[in-house]
């Protein structure tokens, strides 16, 4: 199939590796951003090809791992009133909140639906006028375009019963915060090819001079990935830092210029909390005061909600890059997919269900069976 094959042919890997050998003289630590690359490495065993190296660390780029605690115990309690219809990608509906989690909650008689598209959820609206509709609008600036329709389109049409409770995230000012700890690993970074589709790679280039730090807009393909970490290597065996492009059948520089109008025409950029790395300005994005009446947050007046996190679960390192999954004490043990304690082991994109599923392990440790899912 084409813009498949060619980017899983194992004769292109092989090439690809011998240029990486051909100009490697030291261990470099390059992060990926994006969760769906942490699979595909598991994977096709990317880790284990570049082991001595290149290490792979792993960067806050699932969705669902870094939606805050406090969304989620805000989306349960607004899933939990009578007349509401609450509206959700699956993966959001295993994550554990601070009491309890959202599939939990429909089983206990919510009315909490799956939808594949934003759009879903306004048609559900359309049909339930006696209802309230909530969408839990999650992600990063990849799904922001789709979410922000839904709301430009329900003030079209005055669809009184429709609200988004919003909970998004800028990708380059968690980097900028990853890059300025003092605590940083990070030599390289593959960034995410559809977050880039959608934004670009101008805003990039200001932290690649400021933290001389090489940026490579990457596919999710093995081919795409080993060709990234090639152009990442180029770039810290020569002394380079700039941005190249390798994801060039899907991003240019100026991005998706129709999909960042909408979203600013209905978002404002905020100050975010993230999930495991706390409070990051101008992170997030907020509902502009000119759709506010579809702004979950205000329509449904909140209880006090305190939130806690899970003591065992160490994703705040993960997604820092500072430690590895599997040094987790209770990863593949009280911790798995069918058991989560963390959302980096429920979503198709968490580091801790990759490490599960692919059967990585650090140091001695040994898991006997890890396959549940
Ligand atoms: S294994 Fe589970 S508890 Fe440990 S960091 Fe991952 S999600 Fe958290």
């Amino acid at each position: 199939m084409k813009y498949i094959d060619e980017f899983r042919n194992p004769i292109h890997a092989i090439n690809i590796l011998k240029q990486i050998d051909a100009i490697w003289t030291k261990p470099h630590m390059i992060m990926e951003i994006c969760g769906g690359q942490t699979h595909t490495i598991m994977k096709y065993g990317i880790d284990q090809l570049l082991a001595g190296k290149v290490e792979l660390i792993h960067g806050p780029g699932c969705p669902v791992c870094v939606t805050p605690i406090e969304s989620i115990d805000n989306a349960l309690y607004i899933a939990s009133l009578p007349d509401v219809i609450f509206t959700s990608f699956g993966d959001m509906l295993r994550v554990p909140g601070s009491h309890n989690d959202l599939l939990n909650l429909r089983s206990q008689g919510a009315d909490i639906r799956i939808v594949y598209s934003p759009l879903e959820s306004l048609q559900i609206a359309r049909k339930n006028p006696d209802k309230q509709v909530v969408f839990f609008a999650i992600g990063f600036e990849t799904t922001a375009p789709g979410n922000a329709m839904t709301i430009f389109q329900a003030k079209k049409e005055g669809l009184s019963n429709y609200s988004v409770l919003v909970s998004h995230v800028l990708v380059p000012p968690a980097l900028q915060y990853i890059l300025s700890a003092p605590s940083n690993r990070v030599q390289g970074i593959l960034a995410a090819g559809h977050v880039c589709t959608i934004n670009g790679w101008k805003e990039y280039e200001t932290i690649t001079q400021k933290y001389h730090v090489p940026i490579v807009p990457t596919g999710f393909e093995p081919i795409d990935i080993l060709d990234g970490i090639y152009k990442v290597i180029k770039q810290l065996e020569s002394g380079d830092s700039y941005i190249d492009n390798q994801y060039l059948r899907s991003v240019h520089k100026e991005g998706n210029i129709h999909a960042q109008e909408i979203v600013h025409q209905v978002f404002d950029v905020c100050d975010q909390k993230w999930r495991g790395l706390g409070v990051i300005p101008a992170s997030g994005m907020k509902i502009r005061q000119e759709y506010s009446d579809f702004d979950a947050e205000l329509r449904f007046e909140y209880k006090d909600i305190s939130s806690y996190e899970s003591s065992e679960c160490i994703s705040s390192l993960i997604l820092q890059g500072l430690k590895k999954p599997s040094m987790c004490a209770v990863f593949a043990k009280e911790c798995t997919p069918s058991h989560p304690l963390g959302a980096p082991m429920v979503s198709g994109e968490g580091v801790c269900s990759a490490y599960y599923k692919y059967q990585r392990i650090v140091g001695s440790e040994k898991i006997e069976v890890m396959c549940d899912q």
